[in-house]
């Protein structure tokens, strides 16, 4: 492989620059190579000129102040304290306290010299309060204004100093960088500093930045880190995230090359076979989106490149119906095809409703049935061994033509006779390495359908399922209850949390059942100190049993359950043996029971606004409306809380809701560590869409590029990008 000096120089270990202490400082932040170092981006600039105004001041958050030494006082006592009083030109005060060492001698002329009246300086540190006045403990700081320092030997101060001092002087904007106790800002400004003369040239192509419209490399990191002005400072940002956006699509486009270079099975649609049986005893008509859905799957299953659609419907949508006439397609042309649940429950649910619908067209095998009928076999962990064995060999021989099951399919037994079509429901709990798994079973690729109930912001579908192409399931089935969804600030309105449980009853009395969704399992869950305590189900559980709800049948479901319990209390429910079922979000995905018709949601801020949407999906599934509270108390300390939960409130558009939940978190991690894996994701910021795209378009050229081998750059980026398609940035984190 090529390597140009660009990326041995960017490639280095910190180690070799920083030494040890300081490199392991670093590693904690993240940042372990020059590459990361210099992509390391201030959380915020500030003017090394300009005052900073006091009110704008939070305490407990680490600032750097520009500000003006009203008046200091050096106190003698059981600690030499040096007290400084800052003014930011108007009322406000700050008061700057620092410790020195109790030398009586001459200290404080030097203190009171140092920190004299009029001068100006930069204070950086961590704002706290005392006796109501605001305060700066220890800061760092560095006189702007004609002071000299003096350097004194062992002491750390005047190194400091003289580093801020080298900070401050090359650049009119300071960028604070996202900082530990060990390393502040300016540590980490001054070793910027010390390598960016070191960097030369460009990690990408010149018609690649050009087309790009982003500054070359040293330009753009000059401007991050000693920019001249904020509008620099943001094009310097915006061509590293656009390096970001570049790299993920680059291993995208590779990911969709190497598909592309796959064969499958061809498996045509078959006229007059048990598909058409099927969809001639549906009991509904489909509707236009299952429809063009549907003929957009037949047709690609007919294709010699294996399909890779991701197909996104909200629950009830009726997904499973475009996948049952997807799987009878592969059937029909001769093949199998496995439906892969996320759990044993809703495998089960999937068996159920599967062979519920295809009546005898399921029952393959028996006498006096369909003459295209296939048989569906269930294969889960629980099945005895001999339940076990029996499926694997309708596997294996082909007679089961659809296959349904858990993670239980992964494992290394299953062999089928010829798998045409993998379906995963509920993508979000499968990593790739399991669809790769079951990718492998085959001698030609199977064809794949992912579905997912959570709708998906189109860059994050890019960014993430950039390998698949995306259909969306829009349209509801008619007759579907409505859900009406209620925010319920407890804070404002502490009466209401009877309120809900009274609702509860009625709605039980009238012959209802009602979900209670609990952020923790037990009280005794750790907390960060000074936070609400989170309500837990079991107390809750215990709680409501002998107040409130006394006299129903309360049911407890979450995650830390043996699974035969778990499974036990859902059957008890959806068998409607218990009415009122306090659970944490293990009920999110998929379960099915048309009689639940309120949903409690405790601290519902404490949920994103998709996994609320996801959760209140629960009811209103069968004819009886929905009533959703979300209920959590808030005093409006966290306006992002009351803004997601009326979000929530006031739509029942999961893409729009995915949207706007994009909107408000904007730089937040979308994705989350339990979808993603641990999103690697920096600067870039999925509500970047135009970038996303762009970058997208620009990775295809390349990609499309017969010479982009012989390029050394785009060599280095491709080898890079396949790393990435390998998962070792999205899976692995
Ligand atoms: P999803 O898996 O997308 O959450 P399902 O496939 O389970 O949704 O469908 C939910 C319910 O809607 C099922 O009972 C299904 O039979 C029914 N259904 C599906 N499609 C239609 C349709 N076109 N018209 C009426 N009902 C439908
Ligand atoms: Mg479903």
């Amino acid at each position: 492989m090529f390597h140009t000096p660009i990326y041995r120089d960017l490639s280095r270990s910190l180690r070799d620059v920083v030494g040890d202490k300081t490199a392991t400082q670093f590693a904690r932040l993240g940042v372990n190579t020059v590459d990361d170092l210099v992509r390391h981006v201030p959380r915020r600039y500030i003017a090394g000129s300009q005052m900073t105004s006091f009110e704008t001041l939070v305490p407990g958050e680490e600032v750097a102040v520009v500000a003006r030494v009203e008046r200091t006082d050096v106190k003698f006592g059981a600690r030499t304290r040096v007290e400084t009083i800052l003014s930011d030109g108007t009322n406000e005060k700050l008061r700057v306290t620092l410790f020195v060492p109790p030398k009586k001698d001459r200290i404080k002329d030097y203190w009171a010299g140092l920190l004299k009246p009029g001068v100006r300086g930069i204070f950086i540190g961590k704002v706290g309060e005392f006796n109501d006045q605001l305060q700066l403990t220890h800061p760092d700081f560095v006189i702007l204004d004609g002071a000299r320092i003096t350097a004194k030997k062992d002491s750390d101060r005047a190194q400091k100093q003289a580093a801020i001092q080298r900070v401050t002087q090359r650049a009119t904007m300071i960028g604070l960088y996202p900082a530990t106790g060990k390393l502040p800002t300016w540590v980490i400004a001054d070793t910027i500093s010390m390598v960016l003369p070191t960097i030369h040239g460009d990690t990408l192509p010149d018609w690649v930045v050009r087309e790009a419209q982003v500054p070359p490399l040293e330009e753009a990191l000059r401007e991050v880190h000693e920019p001249v002005s904020l509008d620099h400072a943001e094009r310097g940002i915006e061509r590293l995230r656009f390096d970001e956006a570049f790299g993920i699509q680059l291993a995208m486009a590779h990911r969709r090359a190497t598909l592309a270079s796959e064969t499958a099975t061809p498996r045509p649609r078959r006229a007059g076979g048990i598909l058409d049986a099927l969809d001639a005893r549906l009991p509904f008509e489909l509707t236009d989106g299952q429809k063009l859905i549907g003929d957009t799957i037949f047709e690609e299953l007919a294709g010699a490149q294996p399909m890779h659609r991701l197909l996104q419907g909200e629950v009830g949508s009726g997904k499973t119906v475009v996948a049952l006439r997807a799987m009878l397609a592969v059937v029909d042309a001769g093949g199998q095809a496995v439906l892969v649940a996320p759990t044993e429950v809703l495998a089960k649910q999937h068996y159920q409703s599967i062979t519920a619908m295809l009546g005898d067209l399921g029952q393959g095998g028996m006498l006096g049935t369909h003459p295209d009928a296939t048989s569906v076999a269930l294969l889960t962990g629980s099945l005895s061994t001999a339940e076990r064995r029996e499926a694997l060999n309708r596997i294996v021989t082909g007679e089961a033509g659809i296959v349904i099951g858990t993670h239980a399919l992964f494992s290394d037994p299953v062999e089928f006779f010829d798998l045409g079509l993998v379906i995963i429901d509920e993508q979000h709990r499968f990593g790739v390495d399991q669809r790769a798994a079951l990718n492998a079973k085959a001698a030609n690729k199977p064809h794949m359908l992912v579905m997912t109930a959570t709708p998906i912001p189109r860059s994050i579908a890019m960014t993430i399922f950039g390998d698949l192409t995306v259909s969306e399931l829009r349209d509801r089935p008619r007759g579907r209850a409505e859900v009406q969804t209620v925010f319920v600030n407890t804070y404002t309105h502490p009466a209401w949390v009877e309120r809900a449980w009274e609702r509860i009853r009625e709605e039980v009395a009238a012959g209802r059942q009602a979900f209670i969704v609990c952020p923790a399992i037990s009280p005794d869950e750790k907390t960060v100190e000074g936070e609400r305590r989170p309500t837990a189900v079991t107390e809750l559980a215990n709680r409501l049993a002998a107040g409130p709800l006394k006299g129903l049948n309360l049911g407890i479901v979450h995650g830390k359950q043996p699974s035969d319990e778990r499974d036990r209390e859902m059957a008890a429910f959806v068998a409607g043996k218990t009415d009122v079922l306090v659970a944490t979000t293990v009920i999110e995905v998929g379960v099915d029971v048309p009689n639940a018709s309120v949903m409690v949601v405790m601290d519902a801020d404490r949920f994103g606004i998709s996994q609320l949407h996801q959760l209140r999906g629960r009811i209103g599934r069968g004819a009886h409306p929905g009533l959703c509270l979300l209920m959590a108390p808030l005093t409006g300390e966290e306006p992002t809380a009351i803004q997601r939960l009326d979000a929530v409130a006031g739509s029942t558009d999961g893409f729009q809701l995915a949207e706007i939940d994009l909107a408000i978190r904007r730089e937040g991690d979308v994705l989350g560590a339990g979808q993603s894996g641990g999103s690697s994701l920096k600067i870039l910021r999925l509500a970047d869409v135009d970038l996303i795209e762009h970058a997208k378009g620009l990775a295809e050229r390349v990609m499309r590029d017969e010479r982009a081998g012989d390029d050394p750059l785009l060599a280095d980026l491709i080898a890079k990008a396949e790393r990435v398609a390998a998962g070792e940035w999205l899976e692995k984190g």
